[in-house]
């Protein structure tokens, strides 16, 4: 299914030509256009989902073998110290384009390239009521 108002849907399916690292029947995987480092990749699926909350099953279990091949393929051929996967849902989390996609982001010692959270404090009790609440909805 594809939609036809979304960016991701044509450079998946190639009306939009794009830097493809990696391409199969499932996904295509290609460069981001305003990377935060060297390397940044995007996993898209083939087919319209907006978010994590709308993936297929069958695609959640394939991306991830996709984003382990891509992330030791870039550590290796960019030299990189490490790997991180992103991945946004929703404004609020930061997602721009509502098409879901697996950011993969090659890291060099002391880049910056990605503010990672302040650690905060948790409270033992509510800690405790929080994991029965989300657990409850599961
Ligand atoms: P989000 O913020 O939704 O998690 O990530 C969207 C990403 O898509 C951003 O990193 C942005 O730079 C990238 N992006 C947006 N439009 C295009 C485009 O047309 N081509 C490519 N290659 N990347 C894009
Ligand atoms: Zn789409």
């Amino acid at each position: 299914m594809k939609d036809c108002n979304c960016i991701f849907c044509k450079i998946a399916n190639g009306e939009i030509p794009s830097n493809t690292v990696y391409e199969d029947e499932y996904f295509r995987a290609i460069l981001d256009l305003s990377p935060a480092a060297k390397g940044h990749t995007l996993i898209l699926p083939k087919e319209h989902f907006a978010n994590l909350y709308e993936l297929d099953d069958e695609y959640a279990k394939r991306v991830m073998p996709v984003a382990k091949m891509i992330a030791m393929a870039a550590k290796k051929a960019l030299n990189a110290d490490g790997v991180n996967l992103v991945q946004n849902n929703e404004a609020a989390a930061g997602q721009t384009v509502p098409h879901f996609h697996l950011h993969v982001i090659p890291r060099h010692e002391g880049d910056n390239a990605l503010p990672l959270w302040t650690p905060g404090q948790s409270d033992p009790e509510e800690q405790k009521e929080i994991a029965a609440k989300i657990g409850g909805e599961l």
